[in-house]
């Protein structure tokens, strides 16, 4: 745990580990400070400074002009979908990505898009895949409109997109004129995997959203960054879908010590998801390939266990070990700055009992 765990939390939550999510950090005792401290002004009339400091930084930590400060992911992406299309067109995007699962039709409800999904090994889309796709004018078929990838694939496992993968799509779209937005909620996970900085892992892609609130351990907020004008029109939709903030300097606050300090706190992360997904390997029914977990994302197959991930969740959720289900057949851990190696290896004994006794 981290220093949060000195806050008011209630005794028993304590003991749980909870491998849901990255999205379930507590805000350190650091950011509640500055969070109580912060200099707050109304962000729809651009005066929160704390803001335009969070905004800034994150403009410049991705090499762009202008960054704009969403209260979700969601939000973010849903916005770019909105800036760079029109009514009627397809977003090529891999099949298990989030924008196509865990968006809430919001591409169809908010910009009248519909997906062409794509399923891709590991969820990393190549150019290949999305030529594959690609629909040009014609009177049958509504035309391409928008080309997205997501870096690290959530339900992939955390997957990594190589950057000259992700350079090749980007220079092939545009060379047609399509636009590519990045989905990089983990953008920095996938950063620290590689060994290169965000800016060059996101420079052409022409939006990138990124969660402040995951792994970066920020307790609300994501980012959109892009060039000025598109920023300056993405500020409208924010407004338009009631992301106007107002004071929310407070959580801006806490953004810039996630944005500063959160990137150099998840090569442990990736450490601690290897060393899970090694543990889990040895479980007689898991299905899992430690080599191919790259960042802190873990999704065991759990078939061959003769049980659901809902009764094996239902079963450790019984003995304070949390994890989600993906469908029936996948159960997904994830590893965070609230958990420290010897809960991972409490973890792994509570599912490795949990799994042996009889149903
Ligand atoms: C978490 C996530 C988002 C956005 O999530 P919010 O909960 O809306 O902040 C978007 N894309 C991916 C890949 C994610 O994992």
């Amino acid at each position: 745990m981290h220093e949060s765990s000195a806050t008011a939390e209630t005794p028993d939550r304590q003991q749980v580990i909870d491998l849901r999510s990255d999205t379930v950090t507590k805000p350190s005792l650091e950011m509640r400070r500055a969070m109580f401290e912060a200099e707050v002004g109304d962000d729809v009339y651009g005066e929160d400074p704390t803001i335009n400091r969070l905004e800034q930084r994150a403009a410049e930590i991705f090499g762009r002009e202008a960054a704009l400060f969403v209260p979700s992911g969601t939000m973010g992406n849903q916005i770019a979908a909105k800036l760079h299309t029109t009514h009627g067109q397809e977003v090529i995007c891999e099949e298990r990505g989030h924008v196509f699962n865990y968006e809430m039709a919001m591409m169809a409800h908010f910009s009248g898009l519909v997906a062409r999904p794509v399923w891709a090994e590991d969820g990393i889309l190549t150019w290949l895949h999305v030529k594959s796709k690609l629909r040009p004018k014609s009177y049958h078929a509504a035309k391409t409109g928008l080309v997205w990838l997501e870096n690290t694939h959530n339900l992939a496992g955390g997957t990594v997109t190589p950057l000259d993968v992700f350079d090749e799509i980007c220079d092939q779209a545009h060379a047609l004129g399509l636009p590519v937005h990045l989905d990089g909620a983990r953008i920095f996970n996938a950063a620290i995997f590689l060994g290169v900085p965000v800016s060059g892992l996101t420079a052409k892609a022409d939006t990138a959203m990124f969660c402040l609130s995951k792994g970066l351990g920020a307790p609300v907020g994501s980012m959109l960054v892009g060039n000025a004008e598109v920023i300056d029109r993405g500020r409208i939709y924010r407004k338009a879908l009631g992301g106007g903030m107002r004071q929310a300097g407070i959580l801006a606050a806490a953004g810039l010590i996630a944005l500063e300090q959160g990137p150099q706190k998840l090569q442990t992360d990736h450490e601690n998801a290897k060393f899970l997904a090694e543990g889990l390997a040895t479980i007689p029914g898991f299905k899992i390939d430690p080599a191919k977990v790259q960042t802190n994302i873990v999704i065991c197959d759990i078939t061959a266990t003769g049980k659901n991930s809902g009764e094996i969740s239902c079963a450790l959720a019984g003995r304070k070990v949390l994890a989600n289900g993906v469908g029936s057949e996948l159960l997904r851990f994830v590893t965070h700055l609230d958990v420290s190696r010897e809960e991972c290896a409490q973890a792994l004994k509570v599912v490795g009992e949990v799994c042996a006794a009889k149903a």
